[in-house]
This record gives C-alpha cells, structure tokens and sequence, in this order.
C-alpha cells in the first residue's frame, strides 16, 4: 500500500494540471487523505464548505482522477477536520467550456481578476462563494448578495467573477451599476423619446433584451435602488424572469438584506433566497499583503524597504482604496525624486498630507508595543484593537505601563497610540501595574525581560 500523502501529491498534480490555479488552491491545495478504509478513501478539506463543495462539484472528477491513477474504483469521502460523518452522494461532473465568442457588452472591466485579489480573513468568505458562483453560475446561491463598506472590494470581486465566467464558459454577463439600470429604465419611460418613437415598444425590446437575455446579471451598489420605485419594480421582474430560469443574479451593496430599509420587501426577500456574505475592513496582516501584491511589478519596487509597508498599513485602516492611494502618492515622490532607497524616511515624507496624522514608526511607543506583542506572541495591530480578553489586556497594560514609565511622552500621546484610548484607561493600566508589581515578583522579572528586548 502506497504512502498516503504520496498517493494524495500524485493525485493533486494531475488535478492541477486540469484546473485553472485560482480553483487549485481554493479548493484543492489544503486537501489531505486521511485514510482509506475498504473502498472509501477518506479526504480531509479545511472547512466544511469546501468539503461540501467538492463533494456537490469535483466528486467524480477527482473519482476519474483517483481511478486513473489507482485502477481502484474509492468511494470518496469528504470531511473537515472536526467532523468525519456526511456520506457522498455522486454528482454533476465540471465541465470547463472554451471561449468562443462575446456576445454582448458584459461592461466587465478584465483589470479585475480572482487572480490579484488578496485574500485575508475578512474577505475569504466572500471570495470563496463568489469563485464557487463563478464555477456554477445558476446552480448555487441564486442571488449571491455580497456587502461591505465602500472601497474592500465588492466591485473587485464581482468583476473578477465576471471575468472567470466570461473565459471559461460561453455564458453572456452583464455587469451594470444601478445608476446605469436607472438610466436605462428611464430611458424606456422617457416622454420626449416615445413622442419621436410612435411606437415605444422598439426600447422596450431593446431594454428587455439587454436585461433579460443574458445569463449572469451583476448590479453593483443595489443600495441607490432605494430612492427610485418604479426602477424597483422593474428590476423586481428582471430578477424573477432571470431567477425562474436558472439564471444567475449578484448583487452588491453597502448594507446587509437586513439593513436596506428602503428597498421593497418583496425585493429583500428575494435576495435573502441566496446566499449573503460580507467583506470586513483588511486586518494589519491583509493590509500588509495588499500593499505588497500592488506594490510589485512597478520598476521600483525593489527600493522599498519592509517598514514601510508596515508604516502604511498602520496608517490606512479601513479602506483597500486609501492603500492603493498611499502606493501611487509614494510613487510619484519616488519618480520625481529618485531615491536610492525607499525608507521609512522618505515614506513619512511622501506621506506627510496623505496620511494625515501618522504614527512614525520608530519613536519610544512602537518600540515598547513590538517588545512586549513579541514577548507576548501577539501582535502590534492586537495591542491597539478593542480586543479585551486576558491574553491581550494585560500586555496591554504592561506595554502602557512601560510608556508611562519609560517614555516621555505624554497620556494623550500613549492613549492615541494604543487605538485611541483615553486618559483614564491609561492611568488605570498605569496604576494596576505598579501595583501589582509591588507583590509579584515574576512580573518584575518579566518587565526586565521585555525591557532588554526593546530595540533602540
Ligand atoms: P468596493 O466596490 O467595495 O467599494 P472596490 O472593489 O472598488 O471596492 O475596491 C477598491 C479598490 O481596492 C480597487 O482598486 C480594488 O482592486 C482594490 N481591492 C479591494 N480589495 C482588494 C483585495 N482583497 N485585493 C486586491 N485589491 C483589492
Ligand atoms: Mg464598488
């Protein structure tokens, strides 16, 4: 009997030589054989939406792959690594159709790729269910409704979406805003153009056509749908005509079903039928990871030095656009001034009128922050959260108390620091500290550890 996990590497080379790469490592680069038992093999996924995935969608091309290799006929099993019941049951197989033609103006921007969407914990989900509509398109989620605030990336994915769809099947996607929809159901209404048309109908047909016969419907921002009733009711039977025929529809917006107020009810309904998953603002991991996928390929990306990714991403919170907006300011400064490097210097420098008031990386309070998130296994970015459980409160306080202590900055200065606190939780930490210090003598011990590690 061959080694499991040898078995499983041949098995994953064949699959990957099959399937474009985004739906390698979405689906298949974190699958393990776990066992076999008789005729069942036993593959082990990292979440129970892929194992179902595969299950519903790869069963029996990865059943021809094992038999290809094998010559035995497995039964496979999908699980996660908590649960190992669930039996499969066979399915559709993939088929990935050629392109031939466009048909019509889909309005896709190809900019927009699963490809260079980085992908963290805030927006996983969301990239996950839209590569598994883009795989299915009709066949699960009907609607997928994706939301988040402005500038994480929603537009991103659903383009990217899009663009999978468009190169691998000969499905016809329509990507429209609802301004544009608006637009386009006004035209049809508006009395200037039926007096010239004596028969309106010739724009009715021609919106009918562009809305109806298509495969996959995109409306970006369904939140500006809410002033406009009339344009509600008809994307109400846009979205019924094209559901009732297996049709695919991916909505956007910047609240979840439940926060739309001022959308039909039968409309949020209807989209409640899918699937609805959110898009979270970047973490500092993510941040960093954006920063440095954008960054490349510009000629001088090499110059830039590891700190001031970090600087940027602890100075732009929220939004991926204000990323890519530190990235081209940066550039710009470095073309005309043509550095030999770019350091945290030049950063600052660049950076001074965009990123507003920033935390210079390099004073007192970011060193003690690193000393003690390190000492602590946690990080910088957890120091300063909301976060209040015991593992992260209390080398806050310690790193607080070191400021205090250590630095001269001021309380406002270190409450700023760590995520905007303020006076009174800054002398709290202060206060608890020095005094459990006076008794614990481990602790003294640890502060003098931490200490040391405080790089100058
Ligand atoms: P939204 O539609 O949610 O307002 P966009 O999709 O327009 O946001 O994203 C704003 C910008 O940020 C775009 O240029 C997009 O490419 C980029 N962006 C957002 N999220 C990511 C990501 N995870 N990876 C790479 N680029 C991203
Ligand atoms: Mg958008």
């Amino acid at each position: 009997m061959q080694n499991y996990d040898e078995l499983w590497t041949n098995v994953l080379n064949v699959i990957q030589s099959k399937v474009p790469d985004i739906s390698f490592n979405s689906w298949f680069a974190e699958t393990k054989l776990k066992s076999i038992e008789g005729i069942t093999m036993n593959i082990e996924a990292d979440s129970v939406f892929t194992s179902d995935y595969l299950n519903q969608y790869y069963y029996d091309f990865i059943h021809e792959i094992v038999f290809a290799i094998t010559g035995e006929n497995y039964n496979l099993n999908f699980t996660t690594k908590k649960n190992v019941e669930e039996s499969p049951e066979i399915n559709n197989n993939l088929n990935i159709v050629d392109k031939q033609y466009k048909k019509i103006n889909s309005n896709l921007n190809e900019k927009y790729t699963f490809e260079n969407f980085v992908i963290g914990d805030s927006n996983r989900f969301a990239q996950t269910a839209a590569l598994a509509v883009a795989e299915q398109p009709g066949k699960i989620y009907n609607p997928l409704f994706i939301y988040g605030k402005s500038g994480l990336g929603k537009t991103h994915l659903m383009h990217a979406l899009g663009n999978y769809i468009e190169s691998h099947t000969n499905k016809t996607v329509l990507y429209v805003t609802s301004e544009e929809f608006i637009s386009d159901f006004i035209g049809i209404n508006r009395k200037d153009i039926k007096d010239e048309n004596d028969n309106n109908n010739d724009i009715i047909d021609h919106f009918k056509e562009k809305y109806r016969n298509i495969d996959i419907l995109m409306i970006d921002d369904i939140q500006f749908l809410s002033g406009a009733a009339k344009s509600q009711q008809e994307f109400f039977h846009t979205f019924t005509t094209l559901y009732d025929s297996n049709k695919q529809i991916i909505i956007s917006s910047d609240k979840s079903p439940d926060d739309l107020k001022y959308l039909e009810d039968r409309l949020l309904t209807r989209f409640r039928w899918g699937l609805t998953v959110n898009i979270d603002p970047p973490d500092f991991e993510l941040r960093c990871k954006i920063l440095k996928a954008k960054m490349t390929g510009h000629e001088v990306a090499r110059l830039v030095k590891n700190d001031v990714i970090e600087y940027i991403a602890s100075n732009c919170e929220n939004d991926v656009r204000h990323l890519e907006g530190a990235i081209t300011r940066l550039y710009a400064y470095a073309a005309m001034m043509g550095p030999k490097e770019i350091n945290l210097e030049f950063a600052v420098e660049a950076l001074k009128d965009y990123l507003g008031k920033s935390i210079y990386i390099t004073n007192d309070i970011q060193r003690i922050q690193k000393a003690v998130a390190d000492h602590y296994k946690i990080t910088v970015e957890d120091l300063k959260s909301k976060k209040r459980t015991a593992n992260i409160n209390y080398p806050r306080q310690i790193a607080i108390y070191l400021c205090r202590m250590t630095t001269e900055e001021t309380i406002v200065k270190i409450g700023l620091e760590f995520g905007n606190r303020d006076h009174s939780t800054v002398l709290h930490a202060y206060e608890k500290i020095s005094t459990e210090l006076k008794t614990n003598m481990e602790l003294k011990e640890t502060l003098e550890e931490i200490k040391n590690k405080i790089v100058n």
